[in-house]
C-alpha cells in the first residue's frame, strides 16, 4: 500500500528472491518514474496479473515493520470514513525520514583519564566535564547549554585532549517513567475508581470506561494511576488531549508524578523531533505518548492503554483530509490493540453517555471536588433587567462582582468566545456590512493590528476610512464585542487591574501558554480575558470569579448540538473558578435566563439536562439514536455546485429508515472561494451508512473540479 489518495488500496509488486519482506515491512518501490516508500500489505496478489508484468521491490527498509493492529486500524478508518486507504496510511507514515537510516550524529565523550584531581581547570571547563558520565556521548551544543558556557569552551577542551569525538547512539529512547513514583494519597472515591481502572489495564484486554466527575474532582490524578499500571505491564500508554499545545500545566503534573517527560506528538513539532519520536515509538522506546488526534496513527508495538481527556471536545474532530473523530477512532484503535480505553470528561457527550447507559461502556464517577474546594455558585444575570451602559458589554452586577473580587485580593476572569475587537463592521450611513470576498462570513475587526480579518480563510485587509458601498467618511462602526473590545472596556472600568488576554492569537503556542499560566499562578495578573482556550484544563488557585460576557453566544445557529456544546463549554469555563480554598462564583450574562442550558448551569444538574437532550433527539432518530452523514459538494463555479448537488439529490438512496435532506446551501455557502451545498443522510441506528454512501457516490458522475467531501457523524454543520 502506498501513502497516496488512490482508490485501489494496494498494488502488486514482485519480491526478489533474496529479499525478506513480511507484511508490515516498509519497502521502496518504483511508481511510474518515481520511487516511493510503501508498506507490504496483507492479502493475496491479483491472480490475473502475469508475474512478468510486476515490477520488483527496490529495497526493504531497516525500520520496525508496521504492526498488524495499526494495519487493521488504517483499513478500518478508511472504510468508516470512505477515504482511500492510502490517504489514511499517509497519516500513519507522517515522519517518512524516520524510515531512512538514521543519520548518526557526532558528539563528544570524556577522553580516557580526563577526570584527574591534579588537573587545574577553569570553573567553566569543569562544569562541561561534569555534564558527562563515563562513556556518555553528547553533542557540543547540548554540552555547552547544559554547562551554561559558550561552544568555544567545549572546543577548547577538545583541543586540550580532554574530550574526544564519538558517535551518538541512534534512536534515543524516552526515559521510562517510574510507575512506583508515589502520587498523592487518593480520597476513598478516587481510590475506588483508580483500583477499577488499574484492574482493567491489568486484564490486558479491550474495554471502554467513562470517567466522569465535576472539574477539579481529581479525574486526572486517577487516570495517572492507570498509566502507572500500564507501565508496570510493560505496555505503552497514549493520552489524547484536545489542545496539546496549551497543555503546559498537564505536562507539569505528569513530570511531578512520574519524574520524567512523556513523548509529545502534535503538528508543531520540528521535523527532527518528529522523526526521532516516531522512531522511538516504533522501537518501543516511548512508554507514554501525549498527543493530539494524529497520535492515534503512531506505530505503538504494544499499546495497553488509551485515554481521551475532555472526550466531549469538538477539537477531536478532524474536518479536512480524512474526516474522522479521534474519540471514536480511539475506541477502535484500543479494540484492535487489545487495550483499555478511558474516556474522561466532566460533561461527556450524549454519544458517550448513551454508550455508558446501555452498558457498552463502564462508568466511574467522582462526585466531589478534591479537598476543601466546593463547586462554584452559578448565577444568571438577566441582561434585560440589568443592561450594560450604551455601547458597553459588562452589566452593573458583573462590574460590582469584579470589584469585590479585586477587593479581596483575588483574581477574576471574563470569558467571551470571540477573538478580535468586533465581529461585525457596519456603515451607519447606508447599513452596508463588511464581508469576506471569499466566504459567507463577516470580517472581524482586529483593532490592535488595524485590520479586518476573515476567521475562515485568513483574508485580511486594512480597516477602510470610508464605506466601500456609499463612500461615507468615518461612518464604519463596530457592532458587538470581541475580547479586544472587552479589554478596552475593562481598561476604563478597572484601570489599576493587571490584565491579560488569552486567545489563540495572543497565546500562539506552548511557550506563551506556560508564561501566561505562570504569571497568573504568581498573582502577576488580576483579570484574565479569554476565549475558549481558557476553558481547558487550567488550574488557577487564586481565581474565584468567572464572568461569562455572552452566555447565549453558542446557542444561535440551530445546530443539532448547539445547546449541548454551549453547556459543555460554559460548564468547563465555570470550573475554572474556586479551585482552591476560597469559594468560586460564576456569573452568566444572558438574555434568556430560562433557557435549559442556563438553568442546568445554575442548578448544576447537568444530568437532567442531558436527559432532556436525549428525550429531544430520540424520537427523530437524531444522533446518538440514529446516524448522520453529510455530503458537502463544492466548486468554484456556483452553477456547477448547484448542478452537482441536484444530481446527487436525485440519485439519493430511497430506503426504509433512511432520509436524505437537501441539497441546500451550506451556512458557509461560500468558503475560500468555493460554493458549497450540503446534503444530509439520516438513518436509523441499525442502518449501515457506508455501503449506502459508497453506492450513491458511484452512481453520480461529477465534473472533475467538483469536490464531494463525505463527513460521517458530522459534528459541525457549517
Ligand atoms: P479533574 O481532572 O477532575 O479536573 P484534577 O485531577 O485536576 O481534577 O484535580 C484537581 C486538583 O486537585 C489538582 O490540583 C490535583 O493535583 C488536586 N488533587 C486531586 N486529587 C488529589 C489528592 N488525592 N490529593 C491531593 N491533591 C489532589
Ligand atoms: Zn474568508
Amino acid at each position: 500500500m502506498l501513502p497516496l489518495p488512490l482508490d485501489a488500496g494496494s498494488y502488486d509488486y514482485a519480491l526478489p528472491e533474496e529479499m525478506e519482506a513480511p507484511p508490515g515491512s516498509f519497502v521502496v518501490v518504483p511508481l511510474g518514474p518515481r520511487e516511493m516508500i510503501g508498506v507490504v500489505w496483507d492479502g493475496d496478489p491479483d491472480p490475473d496479473l502475469p508475474a512478468r508484468r510486476l515490477k520488483p521491490v527496490g529495497t526493504v527498509l531497516d525500520a520496525p515493520p508496521m504492526g498488524e493492529s495499526l494495519r487493521r486500524f488504517v483499513e478500518w478508518v478508511a472504510a468508516y470514513t470512505l477515504s482511500p486507504p492510502g490517504m489514511v496510511l499517509r497519516m500513519a507514515m507522517s515522519a517518512p525520514s524516520a524510515l531512512e537510516p538514521a543519520p548518526q550524529r557526532a558528539g563528544w565523550q570524556l577522553a580516557p583519564g580526563a577526570i584527574r584531581e591534579d588537573l587545574r581547570l577553569t570553573p567553566a571547563r569543569q562544569r562541561v566535564l561534569d555534564q558527562l558520565g563515563p562513556g556518555e556521548v553528547r553533542t557540543g551544543s547540548e554540552l555547552a547549554e547544559a554547562a551554561g558556557v559558550s561552544p568555544g569552551v567545549v572546543r577548547g577542551l577538545a583541543d586540550a585532549g580532554l574530550l574526544v569525538p564519538a558517535l551518538l547512539p541512534r534512536g534515543a529512547a524516552f526515559p521510562l517513567p517510574d510507575p512506583e513514583h508515589p502520587g498523592p494519597a487518593l480520597m476513598p472515591e478516587q481510590r475506588a475508581a483508580s483500583e477499577a481502572l488499574k484492574a482493567k489495564v491489568a486484564a490486558r484486554e479491550f474495554g471502554v470506561t467513562l470517567l466522569t466527575g465535576v472539574t477539579g474532582s481529581g479525574k486526572t490524578e486517577v487516570y495517572l494511576d492507570a498509566i502507572a499500571e500500564c507501565l508496570r505491564q510493560g505496555r505503552q500508554a497514549l493520552v489524547l488531549l484536545p489542545e496539546i499545545a496549551l497543555s503546559a500545566q498537564w505536562l507539569e503534573r505528569f513530570r511531578r508524578r512520574f519524574g520524567v517527560d512523556p513523548a509529545l506528538w502534535h503538528s508543531e513539532l520540528s521535523s527532527r523531533t518528529r522523526r526521532d519520536t516516531w522512531r522511538a515509538v516504533a522501537e518501543g522506546g516511548a512508554p507514554v505518548v501525549v498527543g493530539a488526534r494524529s497520535a492515534l496513527f503512531l506505530p505503538y508495538p504494544d499499546l495497553g492503554l488509551l485515554i481521551v481527556d475532555e472526550e466531549h471536545e469538538t477539537a477531536f474532530k478532524q474536518e479536512d483530509g480524512v474526516i474522522y473523530h479521534a474519540r471514536d477512532m480511539a475506541v477502535v484503535r484500543a479494540r484492535l490493540a487489545g487495550a483499555a480505553c478511558i474516556l474522561v470528561s466532566a460533561t461527556p457527550s450524549l454519544e458517550t453517555l448513551t454508550n455508558a447507559e446501555t452498558g457498552r461502556y463502564d462508568h466511574l464517577h467522582l462526585s466531589e471536588r478534591h479537598g476543601s474546594a466546593g463547586m462554584p455558585a452559578v448565577e444568571a444575570i438577566d441582561l434585560r433587567k440589568h443592561p450594560p451602559e450604551r455601547g458597553r458589554f459588562i452589566s452593573p452586577p458583573l462590574i460590582e462582582a469584579v470589584q469585590d473580587t479585586f477587593a479581596r485580593g483575588e483574581q477574576a476572569m471574563l470569558f467571551l468566545n470571540r477573538r478580535g475587537y468586533a465581529p461585525l463592521t457596519l456603515c451607519r450611513a447606508c447599513g452596508h456590512r463588511l464581508r469576506c470576498p471569499n466566504c459567507t462570513a463577516w470580517l472581524v475587526e482586529h483593532r490592535a493590528q488595524r485590520r479586518l480579518q476573515c476567521h475562515h480563510c485568513g483574508h485580511a485587509e486594512p480597516i477602510p476610512n470610508t464605506c466601500p458601498e456609499c463612500s461615507a467618511l468615518g461612518s464604519l462602526t463596530p457592532v458587538g464585542p470581541g475580547v479586544e473590545r472587552v479589554l478596552e472596556e475593562v481598561t476604563q472600568l478597572f484601570p489599576d487591574a493587571r490584565r491579560i488576554v488569552m486567545a489563540s492569537d495572543t497565546i500562539p503556542g506552548p511557550a506563551a501558554a506556560t508564561a501566561a499560566a505562570e504569571a497568573i499562578a504568581n498573582r502577576q495578573v488580576d483579570l484574565i480575558i479569554g476565549t475558549q482556550i481558557v476553558a481547558k484544563g487550567w488550574h488557577f488557585p487564586h481565581l474565584t470569579l468567572v464572568g461569562v460576557v455572552d452566555a447565549d453566544l453558542g446557542l444561535a445557529g440551530g445546530d443539532l448540538r448547539a445547546a449541548e456544546r454551549t453547556l459543555q463549554l460554559l460548564h468547563q469555563v465555570a470550573g475554572r473558578a474556586g479551585r482552591a480554598e476560597a469559594p468560586g462564583k460564576v456569573l452568566l450574562q444572558t438574555f434568556s435566563p430560562d433557557h435549559p442550558v442556563m438553568r442546568a448551569l445554575v442548578s448544576g444538574d447537568v444530568a437532567a439536562f442531558m436527559e432532556e437532550e436525549a428525550a429531544g433527539r430520540r424520537p427523530g432518530h437524531w444522533p446518538p439514536f440514529g446516524r448522520l452523514a453529510a455530503l458537502i459538494v463544492s466548486s468554484e463555479d456556483e452553477q456547477e455546485a448547484d448542478r452537482a448537488a441536484r444530481d446527487l439529490g436525485l440519485s439519493a438512496p430511497r430506503l426504509a429508515g433512511v432520509e436524505v435532506l437537501g441539497p441546500a446551501p451550506a451556512p458557509l455557502a461560500l468558503l475560500r472561494g468555493r460554493h458549497r451545498r450540503r446534503l444530509l443522510l439520516k438513518a436509523r441506528r441499525d442502518v449501515q451508512v457506508q455501503p449506502l454512501l459508497r453506492e450513491w457516490l458511484e452512481k453520480v458522475d461529477l465534473p472533475s473540479h467538483v469536490r464531494v467531501q463525505v463527513d460521517v457523524d458530522p459534528v459541525g454543520f457549517l
